[in-house]
């Protein structure tokens, strides 16, 4: 059973000023096994983001379906959307809002009843209890990622997703934040990430997919791939 299911995806984003028209995503199919964690590897410009940002709906489709926990993301919007939680790649945080004030909003947003909120018991999960009621423009880099982390999960989606989640984060805040995402993944959530570096995808993931100028070149287990690079 796979938690994200992509089919002959294309995008084709249009022309802006001189720019031409750009095919970010060409044929892009893709299987994310339930229970996953699993690494979108490429360099700048592949269509890690324009992928990322279609799930999210930010960016439409060209062609192509995608089914997000067996929901299509045409037809089940909402349903598929909810099966996921995203953390994006900038660091946007309303400076003078809490982490916990900023739980409480994203919780409202999606609906998330008042008596079924685990705000506190998120925040401990990414360690964020003892800053719960510091604004968030005092909080480091580290802190804000962690913090967008626990926005992405107040839903609880099975899946989280995260677009380049160690950029600009020094390594000891990055192994804090790896800790607590394994954690999440041996607790059953399945992990989709972007990176463009291998040692990140070889260190954490099961599985590696390889993007390159908007095509899917290679996918396999990690331990198989590395046997062949
Ligand atoms: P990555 O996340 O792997 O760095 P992106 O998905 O951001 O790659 O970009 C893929 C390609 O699409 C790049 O060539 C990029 O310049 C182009 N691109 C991204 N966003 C837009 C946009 N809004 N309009 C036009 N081209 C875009
Ligand atoms: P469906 O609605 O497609 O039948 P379910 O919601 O029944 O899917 O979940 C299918 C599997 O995924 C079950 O084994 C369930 O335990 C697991 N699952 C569902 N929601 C979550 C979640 N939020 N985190 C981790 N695993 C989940």
């Amino acid at each position: 059973d796979n938690a994200i299911e992509i089919r002959g995806l294309n995008k084709q984003y249009a022309p802006r000023g001189s720019q031409p028209a750009k095919q970010a995503l060409k044929d892009v199919s893709l299987s994310v096994p339930r229970g996953s964690f699993f690494a979108l590897l490429g360099p700048n410009g592949a269509g890690k983001s324009t992928l990322i940002n279609i799930m999210a709906g930010l960016v439409r489709k060209s062609s192509g379906s995608v089914k997000i926990w067996d929901r299509d993301l045409d037809r089940e919007e909402r349903d598929a959307r909810l099966a996921i939680g995203i953390v994006p790649q900038e660091l946007n945080l309303d400076p003078f809002f809490t982490p916990r004030e900023l739980l409480e909003v994203q919780a409202g947003l999606y609906g998330v009843p008042k008596a079924e909120r685990r705000t506190d018991e998120i925040l401990a999960t990414v360690g964020l209890s003892d800053k719960a009621d510091s604004y968030a423009r005092t909080l480091s880099g580290g802190m804000r990622r962690r913090l967008l982390v626990a926005k992405a999960m107040v839903h609880t989606p099975p899946i989280l997703v995260l677009d380049e989640p160690t950029a600009g984060v020094d390594i000891e805040l990055r192994q804090q934040l790896w800790t607590q995402v394994k954690a999440m993944n041996q607790r059953g959530t399945t992990i989709l990430l972007t990176t463009h570096y291998l040692e990140e995808a070889e260190e954490l993931c099961d599985q590696v997919a390889i993007i390159n100028h908007g095509q899917v070149v290679a996918h396999d287990t990690t331990a198989n791939l590395l046997r062949k690079v």
